[in-house]
Parts: structure tokens; C-alpha cells; sequence
């Protein structure tokens, strides 16, 4: 059986066994996928096991898709320009990395939620990781602009800086955003894992769709939204499902269907 794992720390958390073993069934693929907890200080000699024991590809997560972009032995363009991979396959020896979370929200937004990002107007904040790896796909889908904001002033202004060749954005500190409505706000911050809310000025959420990328509950940024009027509100589970669909297609060619893992999920979850 070919051999797939994930790999980060914590790890207890992770739901991709399962949906990889869902999206295994449908298309008829034998594979096994296994979480494999790794030291903080341990990545690649983490990874080296795994390979050695005949892993074709992983995923990796928090805290090690930085570590993971330094091992890689070449890289799809979304992943060097987000300089962090959640993605690899082991072919000959050579470790090719991507990065499917900008893909994953970009079709969770325009495919299960039917929203189109053209000439929108993106409001995001946050500037950590997730937002590097997010930057690419959504500009490349052509919206007006994106607004980046960040409690850390001078990562939003350096983030937007490195993606200005992409598209239009432009960074600031969370405190200088308008309180103008924007088309789309996404939470892209950890703030919901500490059951925080970034400290935003109401008016933002006013007719947009808001969208935090924390899953598996109600967080304080989708109580916000709801309560400041937004049109739409939704959790990260469908960037999670979208993500793992776009790695199991990089690893095994075939692309699975997402709606009945995300529904399963979502049962799961009542
Ligand atoms: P990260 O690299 O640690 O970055 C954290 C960001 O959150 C920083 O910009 C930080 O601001 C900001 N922040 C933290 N607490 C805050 C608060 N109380 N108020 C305002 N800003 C705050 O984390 P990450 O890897 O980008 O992950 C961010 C989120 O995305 C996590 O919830 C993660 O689970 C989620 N995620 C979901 C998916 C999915 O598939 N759904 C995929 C990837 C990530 P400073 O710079 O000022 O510290």
C-alpha cells in the first residue's frame, strides 16, 4: 500500500487521516495516511524516517510549512511564492513541495460558497503563515484590491510589498482599518484558537461575506460578523476538505470530490 502521512505538532487535532481515507474510497485508490507527531526541533529528521520507511508524500502543518519549504528540492510557483509548502512528494529521492491553502479557500469561496473574487474588494487580516500561503490564489483571481491588516504593523506593510507583482495590495495596522464596508473579510489570524477576536472596527462586516479560517466552531469573528450584519458567514472546514483535495490530486492524479467529505464533517460535528 502506498504510503501518505501528515506531520506537525500538535498533531492529535488533525481530521486529514480521515478525509484522505474518504477521498481514497472514491477513487479506489489503497493507501494509508498516518499523523506523525514530530519534535519542534526534529522536522527533517522526522521527515528523513518517514521517507526511509517508504512515505510518498506528506502534508505538514503548524508549526513546520517554513522548515518543510527549506528541505524541498524544487516547488510549484505558488509555493515559492508563498515560501511555505503544506504539501510534498517524494520522487526519486527529490522532494517537490506546494501549497494547496491558497487553492483550498479560493474554491471553498467561488465553488461551495459561490462567491466570484473578481473586482472585489479583501479585506484580510492577519500576516502569518496562512495569509503567505493565501496571498497568491486570491490575487490571481483578479479582485480590485486586497487590504492586508495586521496587529504587526510592519509584517502586513513587508507582506504586501513581496506580493505587490501579483495584483493590488497594500498593508497596514489593524487599528487604521475604515470602517467602510468591504466585499469579503477573512479572519486569517490565531486569535479564534485562543477563542480571541482581533479588535475591528464594526463597520467593515456590514453586507460582506466573512470568512474565518479556524474550523470545528462557532469562533468570536464569526459571532462578530453575524452580529454587525454580515451577508454571509462561514468557518474554515471547506478550506480544509478543498486543501487535502488539491494534495491528494498533486500526489495521486485523480481529484476527488469534496462535497460529501465536508458534509460527512459537518454531520460529524452536530
Ligand atoms: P501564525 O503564522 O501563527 O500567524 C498568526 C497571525 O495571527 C499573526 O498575524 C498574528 O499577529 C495574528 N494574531 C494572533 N492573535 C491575535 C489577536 N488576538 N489579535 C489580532 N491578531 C492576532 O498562524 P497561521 O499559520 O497564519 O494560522 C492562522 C489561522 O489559520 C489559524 O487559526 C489556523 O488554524 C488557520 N488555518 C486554517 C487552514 C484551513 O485549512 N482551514 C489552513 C491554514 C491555517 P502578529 O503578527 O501581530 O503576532
Amino acid at each position: 500500500m502506498s504510503k501518505y502521512a501528515v506531520i506537525g505538532n500538535p498533531i492529535d487535532h488533525s481530521l486529514s487521516p480521515m478525509i484522505h481515507a474518504q477521498f481514497a474510497k472514491q477513487v479506489g485508490l489503497s493507501i494509508t495516511y498516518e499523523k506523525i507527531l514530530s519534535p519542534i526541533n526534529e522536522f527533517s529528521s522526522s521527515v528523513e524516517r518517514f521517507i526511509k520507511s517508504g512515505g510518498l508524500g506528506f502534508n505538514i502543518t503548524v508549526p513546520f510549512k517554513i522548515n518543510a519549504y527549506e528541505l524541498t528540492n524544487d516547488c510549484t510557483l505558488n509555493a515559492k511564492a508563498a515560501g511555505a509548502v503544506n504539501t510534498i512528494k517524494v520522487e526519486n529521492n527529490t522532494l517537490i513541495g506546494e501549497n494547496t491553502d491558497g487553492i483550498g479557500l479560493v474554491n471553498d469561496l467561488c465553488n461551495n460558497l459561490n462567491q466570484s473574487l473578481k473586482d472585489k474588494e479583501i479585506l484580510i487580516i492577519g500576516a502569518g503563515g496562512a495569509t503567505q500561503g493565501i496571498l497568491k490564489p486570491l490575487l490571481d483571481c483578479g479582485p480590485e484590491k486586497i487590504l492586508l491588516a495586521n496587529r504587526t504593523k510592519d509584517k502586513s506593510i513587508k507582506l504586501a510589498h513581496k506580493f505587490s507583482k501579483y495584483g493590488k495590495v497594500c498593508g497596514f495596522g489593524l487599528d487604521q482599518i475604515k470602517a467602510k464596508p468591504v466585499d469579503i473579510v477573512i479572519n486569517a489570524t490565531s486569535a479564534s484558537i485562543a477563542g480571541k477576536m482581533p479588535e475591528l472596527a464594526n463597520g467593515v462586516a456590514e453586507g460582506a461575506i466573512c470568512y474565518d479560517l479556524m474550523y470545528g466552531i462557532e469562533t468570536p469573528f464569526m459571532k462578530w460578523a453575524y452580529k454587525n450584519s454580515a451577508l454571509k458567514v462561514s468557518d474554515g472546514l471547506g478550506m480544509l476538505v478543498e486543501q487535502a483535495a488539491s494534495s491528494f490530486a498533486f500526489w495521486h492524479g485523480k481529484t476527488p470530490q469534496t462535497r460529501p467529505v465536508i458534509n460527512l464533517l459537518r454531520e460529524k460535528d452536530d
